[in-house]
């Protein structure tokens, strides 16, 4: 029996599955819903998977994403607790696992989370050999070191959010004090993601302007205008959010949208990340 959508197309072309950039979120908590929503808004894909253990709240959110579709330019959203929907993924970003309580550090986390990238890493390579993965579950540095391990890829298909958000906020305190969009004020935080990160004062700039050289004490104890508190911002910001709302949810999905369209598009921008670097020592 002809069909409407048969009628529709029957002229046209036969419908075949093409997937050009799929990419598949892992953990459909406050992280993973509000990447995908990132991505989605920024058309960065043909298909979005969502994955979770957690198959009620995992059905609920994907619906309320599908929901979406006609404002969006993405047409394909699924999920699946079975990686199986994950198969042949470009890109797979992972949030899944445990988040801080209030008075835990990131690092509180660790014993948690390799428990869980133990099970969640070997299904995404076993559907999904060639993948990129885009490691964001927290300790983010660690855990990026450990699903390199336990995938066995290459180094340079294993990236973690790294100090991109902490970056992102940097940035955003800068230009807050300095009244400037912090599209348009430059600087990097490196370092492990959080308490431990480096704010790079000799290379903040606005409009190629060194700030260092406006003030050549910025960020040191000597500083008069204490520009070391927008660092102490950056790290405690993360804190502050987790006791007002109880998770942070909307810079990291955003950060991480920014790095999915530089990794699928191969933009070849500068992004502080998690990554392998092995630092050579020279012999004298
Ligand atoms: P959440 O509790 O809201 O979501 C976590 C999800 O993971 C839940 O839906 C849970 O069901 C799922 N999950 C747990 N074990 C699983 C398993 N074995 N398989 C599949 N799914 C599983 O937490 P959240 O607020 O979304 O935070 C997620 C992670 O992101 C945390 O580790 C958090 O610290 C981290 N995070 C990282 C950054 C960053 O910049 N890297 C920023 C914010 C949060």
């Amino acid at each position: 029996m002809a069909t409407v959508k048969g009628e529709l197309i029957k002229n046209v072309a036969e419908e075949k599955a093409i997937h050009h950039n799929k990419i598949s979120i892992v953990g459909s908590g406050s992280v993973g819903v509000a990447c995908a929503i990132s991505i989605l808004l920024k058309g960065l894909s043909d298909e979005l998977v969502l994955v979770d253990d957690d198959e009620g709240k995992l059905k609920g959110e994907t619906m309320d994403l599908q929901h979406g579709s006609p404002f969006m330019k993405m047409p394909k959203i699924v999920s699946s607790k079975d990686y199986l929907v994950t198969a042949n993924s470009n890109l797979v970003i992972i949030t899944a696992g445990a988040r801080q309580k209030k008075g835990e550090t990131r690092l509180d986390l660790v014993q948690r989370n390799v428990s869980i990238f133990k099970l969640i890493i070997p299904s995404i390579t076993q559907y999904s050999p060639h993948c990129k993965l885009l490691i964001v579950t927290n300790p983010v540095d660690i855990l990026t070191y450990v699903a390199w391990k336990l995938s066995a890829f290459p180094k340079n298909r294993v990236i973690g959010s790294g100090c991109n958000l902490d970056s992102a906020r940097f940035r955003y305190f800068i230009g807050q004090r300095l009244g400037i969009h912090s599209e348009s004020c430059h600087g990097l935080v490196l370092g492990e993601h959080g308490d431990s990160s480096v704010p790079v004062w000799s290379g903040v700039n606005i409009a190629g302007v060194p700030l260092k050289d406006l003030n050549p004490d910025i960020g040191t104890d000597k500083d008069p205008e204490q520009w070391e508190n927008v660092h102490k911002k950056v790290v405690s910001s993360g804190y502050e959010m987790l006791k007002m709302k109880g998770y942070t949810s909307w810079g990291v999905s955003l950060s991480v949208a920014d790095l999915t369209e530089s990794i699928l598009k191969n933009l070849r921008r500068v992004h502080p990340v998690s990554t392998l670097s092995k630092v050579r020592h020279s012999s004298f």
